[in-house]
């Protein structure tokens, strides 16, 4: 069932991801207590990428997942591997300053480097291309991109974004709906769950001890952290907390902070070489400038990936893969007669200001959240920012944590209309 937030002994969802990815290495679960000097909690990209990093700085690291590697969003998503911060720039200048903003911004970027290092270093085949389209829809929206562009240029130091007018928008994307956009040559689309796996063979490498269906369910603070597991328990020195929205009442204090909004991606039957380049000749990852937006990519072997939709009440809505078709229609109205072959769905953990969200509940117990559906290259910097907090170089993941958060007004019962609210705003916007 993709819309459940309950993950305890559930297997990968049902998606092109797990069609496609390769034989699953089942790990056990875990059956004695045992002590590690890091226990860390969800095996998304934010969890192996700070047990990977940790194990490369020589400590011992015990992961536990409730489920399966990759069985969360790290395992569903769009595979759209971004810079920036869902956020946007401007509010982490607003916050922090220009200088600040700069060190975040350069952190983006080194966020999305990493994904292909890591797949260089350890020899993950993960689909990995490169080049990314950010759609216009309307003309107000290309003026922004280019606002953004020339700040990016003149702020931040980063002048690889081109603004694409309509004559060359077949280039990038052969469809009437928009009016141009803005190429980045440095951003791309990854296959998530193959990249997830391949961080856990990398971590276990690296020695660390990965447990699968081992849902931690209390957390007692101390000098030693005992993270239990039922009766079973891991005593650690310190603590990555990884869940994203599936952590819920385990840590109350940060499910305030973040709503889970469901989002959905349809695949098509495979479309063959010459008709995916037609519809987008450079092989980009795409996604428009709307707030409820639609991302597409073709896949390796040629389907195309559909996401968009979102819902906010957990349950899977009705009729989803002909709503989804239809919107992929708008898009590309020439496949029409292609078969739809996959749908399912996942949680993106949206913060109130989408501003990724990172601290400490307790000094040794560290958590990223928050990363607003955004997080393919964001976890991997987020889980080593952690690691070198651990390991007392802490300014780089404490600028992050810098950020304010609020909680959802209402808590978990009303935060979901005070979102739909605010969704429903935005979403006007988008007609303007
Ligand atoms: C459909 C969809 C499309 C998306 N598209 C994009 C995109 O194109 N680009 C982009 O940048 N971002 C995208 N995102 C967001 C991105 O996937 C996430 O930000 C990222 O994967 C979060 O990684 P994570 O490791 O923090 O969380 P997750 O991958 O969700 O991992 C958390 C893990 O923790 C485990 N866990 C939770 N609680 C416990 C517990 N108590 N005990 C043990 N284990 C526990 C869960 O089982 C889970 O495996 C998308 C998300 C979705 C759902």
């Amino acid at each position: 069932m993709f819309g459940s937030l309950q993950f305890a002994g559930q297997e990968h969802v049902d998606s092109w991801y797990a069609a496609s990815a390769g034989p699953f290495k089942a790990r056990a679960s875990l059956t004695e207590s045992l002590a590690a000097d890091v226990c860390v909690v969800g095996a998304g990209y934010t969890g192996l990428s700070a047990a990977l990093e940790l194990a490369e700085r020589g400590y011992r690291v015990v992961v536990l997942e409730g489920a399966r590697v990759g069985w969360g969003a790290s395992g569903r998503n769009g595979g759209q591997v971004l810079s920036d911060l869902a956020c946007g720039m401007d509010l982490v200048r607003d916050e922090l300053g220009q200088q600040a903003a700069s060190e975040v911004w350069n952190m983006t970027r080194e966020a999305v480097d990493l994904v292909g290092q890591r797949c260089a270093k350890h020899h993950i085949d993960a689909d990995l291309v490169w080049g990314y389209f950010h759609a216009a829809l309307k003309d107000r929206q290309l003026r922004e991109q280019a606002a953004w562009q020339e700040d990016a240029a003149r702020h931040y130091g980063y002048d690889r974004f081109e603004l694409i007018g309509k004559d060359r928008l077949p280039e990038m994307v052969n469809s009437e709906r928009y009016v141009g956009g803005l190429y980045e040559p440095d951003a791309g689309h990854i296959h998530p769950l193959k990249y997830a796996l391949g961080l856990a063979r990398a971590a276990e490498a690296a020695g660390v001890r990965i447990f699968e269906h081992s849902a931690v369910t209390e957390i007692v603070p101390g000098a030693t952290v005992r993270v239990k597991v039922g009766k079973l328990e891991v005593r650690a020195e310190s603590v990555v907390l990884a869940g994203n929205t599936y952590l819920g009442k385990l840590v109350p204090e940060l499910d305030k902070k973040i709503m889970p909004v469901g989002t959905y991606i349809i695949a098509t039957e495979p479309l063959g070489e010459g008709r995916a380049r037609s519809l987008i000749p450079k092989n980009l990852a795409v996604c428009d400038a709307n707030f409820v937006l639609d991302y597409f990519r073709f896949t390796r072997d040629t389907r195309l990936l559909f996401g968009g939709r979102v819902s906010y009440t957990g349950m899977t809505p009705v009729g989803l893969r002909e709503t989804m078709r239809r919107s992929m229609l708008k898009v590309f109205p020439s496949l029409e007669n292609v078969k739809i072959e996959y749908d399912w769905g996942g949680f993106v953990d949206i913060t109130m200001n989408r501003a990724p969200h990172f601290g400490r509940v307790k000094p040794n117990i560290f958590f990223a959240q928050g990363f607003s559906g955004h997080g393919v290259a964001l976890t991997g910097l987020a889980g080593k920012l952690m690691a070198e907090a651990i390991h007392g170089e802490a300014e780089r993941f404490d600028l992050f944590a810098k950020l304010s958060h609020h909680s959802f007004p209402g808590g978990s019962f009303l935060r979901t209309p005070a979102l739909v609210m605010a969704t429903s705003y935005y979403r006007l916007r988008d007609y303007l």
